[in-house]
């Protein structure tokens, strides 16, 4: 069995509620042995209640754009204080969403979250729609003084180039659903010309089912469906980018 590690995974969502520990189990029995639970808003990350079970958990804490209406300026120094008081949380899910309403505030929370990980070194977990080209001008401004490596942009969509441009500035590349859809031909063709050490698994669950699996809830347990087809699409053997994808995301977000 090979150890996976599902890397963005918003299993603290109430999606979940009712069979939690089942689906922690099935992710068990598929191999997977930690998961990060990233952050989305203040309120929601005081709902986390995750049963235990052998899978080791990490914890992002942030303030994501889908959220936008709920998040104050007060907000901020709530993410601060979680940075603070544990060592090992990192910073996300952050980001810019042009589908989202009041793009300003966007920018202006995301930006002070980008200063936070800089101040307390912690990686980001980075959220894009249409986006991309105004995340980098604003991290670019920051690349002196963002951890190494500086986080993961999740779900990554588009073409080799702008891949590319998250390596240069540190980051990872988050792979996940998107890649069993022949329709997402550019990113699939992008993934493929990555280097190994540069990619993270993640399933986004409950939202990106795979190709097959449409208007289902996810769950980490397809994990192990995302490295298949990243087998076949890359000609690598399942147990070796489940090796070197679980060792990156230990180097990202390991214990400090
Ligand atoms: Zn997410």
């Amino acid at each position: 069995m090979n150890a996976l590690f599902d890397s963005h995974c918003h299993l603290d969502f109430d999606d979940f509620a009712e069979d939690r520990t089942a689906v922690l189990q099935r992710a068990h029995s598929a191999g997977i042995v930690a998961i990060m639970i990233p952050g989305v808003s203040r309120q929601q990350s005081h709902q986390r209640n995750i049963p235990e079970s052998p899978i080791e958990l990490y914890f992002g804490y942030g303030l994501h754009p889908y959220f936008i209406d709920q998040h104050s300026s007060t907000d901020i120094e709530w993410v601060e204080q979680q940075l603070q008081q544990q060592p090992n949380a990192v910073v996300g899910e952050v980001g810019l969403d042009q589908h989202c309403p009041d793009y300003d505030k966007q920018k202006q929370l995301f930006i002070a979250q980008v200063a936070l990980a800089c101040q307390f070194r912690r990686p980001l977990i980075i959220h894009h729609r249409q986006s991309q080209a105004d995340l980098l001008k604003i991290l670019k401004q920051y690349r002196a003084t963002l951890p190494s490596p500086a986080g993961v942009i999740h779900a990554f969509s588009g073409s080799y180039e702008q891949a590319q441009a998250w390596l240069d500035l540190g980051f990872m590349i988050g792979v996940g659903g998107l890649i069993s859809y022949t329709r997402a031909n550019k990113t699939r063709q992008a993934i493929a010309r990555l280097p190994l050490s540069a990619l993270l698994l993640e399933t986004d669950a409950p939202d990106m089912p795979l190709a097959g699996f449409q208007g289902q809830r996810n769950e980490p347990a397809q994990l192990k469906r995302v490295v298949q087809v990243l087998a076949q699409l890359t000609a690598v053997s399942e147990c070796e980018l489940a090796e070197q994808t679980t060792a990156n995301a230990y180097h990202l977000f390991g214990r400090r």
